[in-house]
């Protein structure tokens, strides 16, 4: 069996067959979502996402079939003029393409691609920008915003909405809820689960204003509004058919890993993360694009390579082992490996003297 350590769609987890054959069985995937069993699967779902990501009481949760989709729900309906971009890869940089698309007026503050922020204190955010966008995990870079970061963005700018991308790094990332409005992520990605969900996280906050702009008269889009999210979560539905099966299995998952603990997941991808760097430090083939250890992602490896990493990809691949290519700007040069929970200290180990062996 091919072992996947590409960064989404990834590995599934080693427990997605059990929740699967437990929903299928239950056949859940016949219900309808106006009914006491969906109600009863959002509602348990939802609450396993607030343990494991520590969301605050008035945080809650919709769902939509992808995060790119939660881009432009969420400009079309908390901005009406303006939006900040912190950009530091391909990502943040669509997601700031989105704004203009859409007739914003976008602004953004940009570092090279493999760089981080130094300093996001110093960065200029006029005071008449409505929500300001960040990638806390670039999968395209693998550079991440430290949380610190983020708190202070919001400490420095209250008057604005702030929402983060946390797509390649949830769960993982120890977000604090009580300084971000907004979060959001996909479930194919460090929860190792097949594509097709996206998790949206809405505080009070967010709603108020987008309650303000329907006000005004601000176009929100035809399609599912914040409104009509809220309207439906009041009794535990969705405004269309949503994928009930996957939001039943999302549920399981993120119960399981508040059995197994946050922090041992954590602690996990740390070890693993130790071993990537141990690997990069003694592999004078592979490079990481900065030494600013905080900046490096926790979740996604980027590495730069001396030979050509097409050749390394075809090799790994022929053991087995199903790397990523590099992204945009570093497509030729650069390879990615994921650090998701469904692959244990074991896997990385393995899967890492394999690469040793092909780019020596
Ligand atoms: C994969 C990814 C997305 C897009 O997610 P989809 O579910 O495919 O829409 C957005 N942001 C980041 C950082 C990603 O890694």
């Amino acid at each position: 069996m091919q072992q996947f350590f590409t960064v989404g769609p990834s590995q599934l987890h080693p427990q997605y067959e059990l929740f699967w054959q437990e929903s299928y069985r239950n056949q859940v995937g016949s219900i309808s979502h106006r009914s006491q069993q969906f109600r009863d699967i959002y509602r348990f779902t939802e609450e396993q996402l607030r343990i494991l990501l520590s969301l605050t009481p008035e945080h809650r949760v919709y769902f939509t079939p992808s995060a790119t989709e939660i881009w432009e729900r969420m400009l079309l309906n908390v901005v009406e003029n303006t939006s900040f971009h912190l950009v530091n890869g391909a990502f943040s940089k669509r997601f700031y393409e989105f704004s203009g698309l859409l007739g914003k007026q976008n602004l953004c503050y940009e570092v090279p691609q493999g760089q981080g922020f130094d300093d996001v204190a110093q960065i200029e955010i006029p005071s008449s920008v409505e929500l300001i966008c960040t990638t806390q995990n670039e999968t395209s870079s693998g550079i991440q915003i430290p949380t610190e970061d983020l708190i202070l963005l919001k400490d420095r700018h209250p008057q604005s909405l702030i929402c983060t991308d946390i797509v390649s790094s949830a769960p993982y990332a120890a977000v604090n809820f009580e300084k971000m409005d907004m979060a959001f992520f996909s479930v194919q990605k460090a929860f190792g689960l097949p594509p097709g969900l996206g998790v949206w996280i809405v505080n009070d906050a967010s709603l108020k204003k987008a309650a303000h702009l329907k006000q005004k008269g601000i176009l929100q889009g035809a399609h599912h509004t914040l409104e009509s999210f809220e309207k439906n979560h009041l009794n535990w539905e969705t405004p269309s058919t949503p994928n009930v099966m996957a939001i039943d299995v999302l549920g399981k998952m993120a119960a399981y890993m508040n059995r197994m603990g946050i922090d041992l997941i954590r602690k996990d991808t740390e070890v693993k993360f130790e071993m990537l760097k141990h690997f990069e430090a003694s592999h004078p083939g592979v490079r990481y694009t900065t030494n600013h250890v905080a900046h490096l992602s926790r979740t996604v490896c980027v590495w730069t390579c001396e030979k050509n990493p097409k050749d390394i990809l075809e090799k790994m691949k022929a053991r087995q082992y199903l790397l990523a290519g590099g992204y945009g700007v570093g497509k030729a040069e650069q390879i990615r490996i994921a650090n998701f929970p469904s692959s244990t200290v074991q896997d990385m180990e393995k899967m890492l003297q394999c690469l040793s062996e092909v780019i020596s």
